[in-house]
């Protein structure tokens, strides 16, 4: 054997684990065949064995008597693609995460798990379970609108890595863009793929039939976390072997093997659930783009209000702008966009919750037969309970922020950290028996509602309602068929529906939003706001959007009102620009968890202050604020404190990150820590 055989024996491989990766393992000659770059395999590590990837096979880098061997190649599927180890290994280093970290936890269990005797078994049930299997209905034939048509063709012409921003109001058609470029994709390469992301895929079940009408011979997979172990290694397997031709999911389908994929849709791009809220905290829409970049593939990003950031790269002229300004079957007619009015609260005083002109609107409505959508941000039935005598109030004892009530079941639970118990049937302070709900919930509302419209059907739409599967979907699809009247929700009822009956929607007291310390908070609240009064009108019928709040005057409300997100856009981001805030500048949040807030201030301080000794240099072009408790100050009895880390170029913030947190990491902190790249929310 040769000297650069013998070489290769050795391979670099990652695992689930933090740190510095990858390790080298040695494997026999005979088994060289089937130790291939991208491929699964079990290697000894501590006391366990743990499914790993194979990134590299070469010289290794330590002593080589020091290496243990691969137990074993796992070859039951195709290795993994080199796109796809160089995609988890951007996001690895871009948001300062080992490799391992990024790319074992976004397989499906059954790939990221050493198998079991019956894995073999296993893999053919998935492979025969996930064939096509809608064949069904043919393609509506939709006629498309010249801003349709330009749109369409502007993405079918795209060629190489293009980025397009896809700024269409609410029921413009957007979807039926995405799906006419997709259709092109796939008609003109037998093998392509197309990979469409959502922000929740539960609450669009139009989109499934959809796909089905317009896809009825392709094998589409869905991809999301409330799919069952099986299902989803299912999906993704057809995905990775290419049966798929489209995958439709939420953010961890960014990272599913697609080795045909051709084209990439993020359909809601503005959307906050594409930043993961936990473990590695990545942005699926920023890495969708990446992914498109890497394969030098066409990518829409769409919205009827797109996020500042996305908004800033059109104005560049680093994406493409693509616009729909005119809804559907709207362009000639004479039929307005739903007029916006303010309700002054503090002039119509709300009795539970509802002002008079609010009431007065939903009983016409009702009367009128067609239905209403009321929409607050708020779950549970009262936001606090206190005792009038002494002040007492339902704070959660393990966090710093009250417990709420919930009246089906008289319980105050934590909506941070889950606590519940019972509503005490006196005050714990002082005895008083007259305690007291304070402020209004959806469950609340609902209560109101039945009593203003005894005769109406009246559904409620929030996490509480829809805890069981398909709980969502069903009272969906009542509203769909007419069965409800009024439909009352948080934001779980604006997200892409296409309600055909409704003609009003009244949106109350999105005021705590506006007083928000947070810079996006306005951006947030507008796309909302967007999002629900586009829920109006849709079948024609004239429609109202009325907003209750007691801060009418906010400049918010006057964009708003017009309908002008450009302007709106335009104005914030001008707003950033001045202050130097994102777009214009970049973060990343280092935030620390500790038994007290003294000891999370104490590490932040000291992890500060060895950035600004030990790496003076890289530290130089990047501002390190001081550290400053979280907004949640305490949760599930762990004390939170944040550093928030700042530079006018990407480069140096990111040099000083991988400097600065390799030498934390040897330190091996006491207490927890993480680190956040363009943190979403300060
Ligand atoms: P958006 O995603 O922009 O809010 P949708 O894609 O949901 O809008 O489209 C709104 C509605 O208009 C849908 O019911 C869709 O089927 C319909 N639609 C889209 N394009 C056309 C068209 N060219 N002609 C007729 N109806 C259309
Ligand atoms: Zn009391
Ligand atoms: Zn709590």
């Amino acid at each position: 054997m040769s000297k650069a055989e013998i070489e290769s024996l050795f391979a670099q491989v990652i695992v689930d684990l933090p740190g510095v990766q990858p390790f080298d393992y040695s494997f026999e000659a005979d088994s060289a065949a089937r130790i291939q770059i991208g491929a699964r395999c079990v290697v000894p590590l501590g006391r366990n064995d743990r499914v790993g990837i194979v990134v590299g096979l070469n010289r290794p880098a330590i002593d080589a008597n020091r290496i243990k061997p691969i137990k074993r190649a796992l070859t039951e599927i195709e290795p993994l693609s080199s796109h796809w180890l160089q995609l988890t290994r951007f996001a690895a280093e871009y948001y300062q995460h080992s490799w391992g970290e990024v790319a074992l936890p976004s397989l499906p269990r059954a790939w990221r798990s050493v198998p079991g005797a019956r894995h073999a078994q296993s893999l053919s049930r998935w492979r025969e379970r996930s064939q096509p299997r809608w064949a069904e209905a043919g393609a509506p034939n939709l006629k498309h609108t010249s801003q349709q048509a330009a749109a369409t063709d502007v993405l079918i012409n795209a060629s190489g890595f293009a980025p397009h921003l896809l700024f269409g109001v609410t029921g413009s058609g957007k979807t039926e863009v995405y799906l006419s470029a997709i259709a092109r994709r796939l008609a003109s390469n037998p093998t392509a793929q197309a990979l469409l992301l959502v922000p929740e895929i539960n609450l669009t079940p139009q989109l499934e039939s959809l796909l089905r009408a317009r896809f009825p011979s392709e094998h589409v997979v869905a991809l999301h976390s409330n799919l069952a172990d099986t299902e989803r290694a299912g999906a993704w397997l057809a995905a990775h072997e290419g049966r798929a031709r489209i995958v439709v999911g939420t953010r961890l389908a960014v990272f599913c093997s697609m080795p045909q994929l051709s084209i990439i849709v993020v359909d809601e791009e503005h959307d906050p659930s594409y930043k993961a809220g936990e473990g590695v905290r990545y942005s699926a829409r920023d890495l969708a783009v990446k992914r498109a970049q890497l394969l030098d593939i066409p990518i829409v990003l769409g919205s009827a209000t797109p996020s500042i950031e996305s908004w800033a790269l059109a104005q560049a002229g680093r994406y493409r702008l693509l616009q729909l300004a005119e809804r559907v079957g709207m362009a000639d007619s004479l039929q307005p966009r739903p007029a916006i009015e303010l309700i002054d609260a503090r002039v119509h005083k709300p009795q539970n919750g509802l002002s008079a002109p609010v009431a007065h609107a939903l009983t016409d409505t009702f009367d009128r037969g067609e239905q209403s959508l009321v929409f607050l941000n708020r779950r549970g039935y009262a936001p606090v309970v206190t005792c009038e005598s002494c002040g007492w109030l339902s704070n959660c004892p393990r966090c710093s922020t009250f417990a709420v009530f919930h009246k089906p079941d008289r319980s105050l639970r934590c909506h941070h950290c889950g606590y519940a118990a019972p509503v005490p049937r006196a005050c714990p302070t002082c005895g008083n028996q007259h305690l007291k709900g304070v402020g209004q919930g959806t469950q609340r509302i609902e209560e109101t509602l039945r009593a203003l419209l005894p005769e109406a059907k009246i559904a409620r739409i929030d996490r509480d309602s829809t805890r069981q599967r398909h709980a969502a979907k069903k009272a969906l699809d009542a509203v769909h068929a007419g069965e409800v009247d009024v439909l009352v929700g948080t934001q779980m009822i604006a997200k892409g529906h296409d309600f055909q009956r409704v003609s009003l929607v009244v949106v109350l007291n999105p005021d705590g939003q506006l007083a928000s310390h947070d810079f996006r908070a306005p951006e947030r609240l507008f796309a909302t706001l967007m999002q629900v009064s586009g829920r109006a009108g849709r079948a024609g019928l004239p429609s109202r959007v009325l907003v209750q709040t007691r801060l009418p005057g906010h400049p918010l409300f006057a964009a708003l009102a017009r309908h002008d997100y450009a302007q709106f856009a335009q104005t914030q981001l001008t707003e950033r620009q001045a202050a130097r805030m994102p777009p214009a500048t970049y973060q990343a949040l280092m935030t620390a968890e500790a038994r007290t807030m003294e000891a999370a201030l104490d590490f932040l301080r000291t992890a500060r202050d060895q950035a600004l000794q030990q790496f003076a240099m890289a530290a130089s072009y990047v501002r390190l604020f001081d550290p400053v408790p979280m907004s949640l100050q305490r949760l599930a009895g762990v004390s939170r404190a944040q550093l928030l880390i700042e530079a006018d170029q990407r480069t140096p913030l990111h040099t000083l990150l991988g400097a600065w947190l390799a030498a934390l990491r040897d330190k091996r902190a006491a207490l927890r820590w993480n680190i956040e790249v363009d943190p979403l929310e300060l």
